[in-house]
């Protein structure tokens, strides 16, 4: 099996803990070295003043830019709200097959939706959509299977309601994709 590294590039503040968990989950459950960066750059360009939020598109173009032929997959972390033209807010978002997705903590807060804030609970969602979102850019389609990480998720509680893991099936498959 092909041993290239999966790249997470952070942008904004992160709790250091928050970043080491991540990174050891991600690193558990794929099977490939994890690395990780802090990324600094201006996020105006991303912006769109219409919907006050940042459009996951142009940042997926812009990770391209930072991925490199060692990195198999490059997954931006973020803080802020994410859109895509067809959704009014997303979790997340990958390209199929591809290098690049991109993850954001905002919509997992609890306090978005008026309830009391929850670290642990944040981190449970974020873990899920990451592991999610790494599926989709390996190859894998969404699963109907409730508790898998690759079923679709709506809201929040549709993440509160699967497991961080791969069913038997997307597992088989995954590690499959993973193998090419
Ligand atoms: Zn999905
Ligand atoms: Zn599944």
């Amino acid at each position: 099996m092909k041993k290239k590294k999966i790249l997470l590039v952070s942008h904004g503040q992160f709790r250091k803990e928050f970043l080491e968990k991540i990174i050891k989950d991600v690193q558990l459950n794929f099977n490939v070295p994890v690395h990780h960066v802090v990324d600094r750059t201006d996020m105006s360009p991303f912006f769109d003043a219409s919907r006050r939020q940042y459009d996951a598109n142009k940042l997926l173009k812009s990770l391209d830019s930072v991925s490199t032929a060692a990195n198999i997959k490059t997954i931006g972390l973020y803080r802020v709200d994410l859109f895509i033209p067809i959704l009014t807010f997303i979790f997340g978002q990958a390209i199929f097959k591809g290098k690049t997705g991109v993850v954001s903590t905002y919509r997992l807060r609890n306090e978005q939706y008026g309830m009391i804030g929850n670290e642990d609970l944040i981190y449970e969602r974020f873990r899920k959509v990451v592991f999610h979102e790494l599926g989709h850019s390996y190859g894998l389609i969404h699963c109907h299977i409730p508790v898998c990480v690759m079923r679709s998720s709506t809201y929040v509680e549709d993440i509160d309601q699967k497991k961080h893991l791969f069913c038997p099936k997307c597992k088989e498959e995954l590690d499959n994709l993973m193998a090419k």
